[in-house]
């Protein structure tokens, strides 16, 4: 493209929202053929809040709430910020917790009040050599409801689950719809549960969705996609999504988002929702078809 073309269309995609990093990004997203989507914060608000504690017999809520809370208060994680935040509104109060640490793509860990506290997944249970037991039914019913569910453990016994919320944006069903008309191939990438993840992509007309996987598994899923001749973009939001925004052929980041992820990304965008790539498609349609 000329870089008169190239100016245009970074002039007007700055006025409506969508940062163009270089012209690289913009010619490239024309031929892009596929579409990854990151689900939290991306296709979600990314604002999780908690929405269930569920004890098992012998516990009480209040403890179950005040021991994963005060672990999570070492977390930078959305879910943990959910978790501390509904701790907070709930009165409970929290205490220090000492030796954390983070699982990544599983949980955290740690002491708090003289007992070993464990939150996380299904992987992290599988990890500390247990299984969700009778927990295993309602964390499915959460999870059929787009719920992120967390175990919580106490001194290696699974004390109950904490589930958390996170809603779809308002704009997403409507982006998602013109970019399938645009023709994109639309693959959510999570690192949350294949349940939840299928809960969420089923009235969003997702075409394939890939769960439980974890930081590096996004990138590679891209590397694949790649080699197998596809052009493919990546819209995400997080630290986590940074390799994924950089291995794409095009890295598309969330201005609500993290640094990292809009420093690996060609296009940001300011408004932080979908709607921006159906104006960057068009952009780089226009700039390319200036050329011939
Ligand atoms: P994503 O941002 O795509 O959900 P992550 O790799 O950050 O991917 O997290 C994957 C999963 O690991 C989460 O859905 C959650 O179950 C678990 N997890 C990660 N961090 C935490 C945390 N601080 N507290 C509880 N669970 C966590
Ligand atoms: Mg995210």
């Amino acid at each position: 493209a000329t870089p008169m073309s190239i100016m245009t269309a970074t002039g007007r995609g700055a006025q409506k929202g969508v940062l163009i990093k270089n012209a690289e990004a913009l010619e490239r997203f024309a031929k892009v053929d596929t579409l990854i989507v990151d689900k939290t914060g991306t296709l979600t608000e990314g604002k999780p809040k908690l929405v269930a504690v569920l004890p098992v017999a012998g516990h009480v809520e209040a403890d179950v709430l005040r021991l994963a809370a005060s672990l999570e208060k070492g977390s930078e994680h959305p879910l943990a910020e959910a978790i501390v935040a509904g701790a907070e509104e709930r009165g409970v109060l929290l205490d220090k917790a000492s030796e954390f640490e983070a699982v990544t793509g599983m949980g955290v860990k740690g002491m708090v009040d003289g007992k070993h506290v464990a939150l996380g997944n299904a992987k992290l249970l599988a990890e500390l050599g247990l299984e969700g037991g009778i927990l295993v039914d309602a964390a499915d019913a959460r999870r059929d409801e787009g719920e992120t569910v967390m175990f919580v453990v106490f001194d290696g016994q699974i004390a109950g689950l904490v589930s958390v919320a996170d809603p779809v944006k308002e704009t997403t069903p409507g982006a998602l719809k013109a970019l399938h008309q645009l023709g994109f191939r639309i693959i959510m990438a999570t690192g949350d549960n294949e349940r939840t993840a299928r809960a969420v992509a089923g009235r969003l007309g997702i075409d394939e969705i890939r769960a439980d996987v974890m930081p590096e598994d996004k990138a590679r899923i891209i590397r694949e996609l790649q080699e197998q001749g596809h052009q493919v973009a990546m819209a995400g939001d997080g630290v986590n999504d940074a390799p994924a925004l950089a291995q794409a052929d095009v890295g598309i980041a969330m201005g609500t988002g993290a640094d990292v992820a809009i420093e690996s990304a060609g296009f940001t965008l300011v408004k932080g929702n979908l709607d921006g790539i159906v104006r960057a498609r068009r952009l780089s349609q226009a700039t390319m078809r200036n050329i011939r």
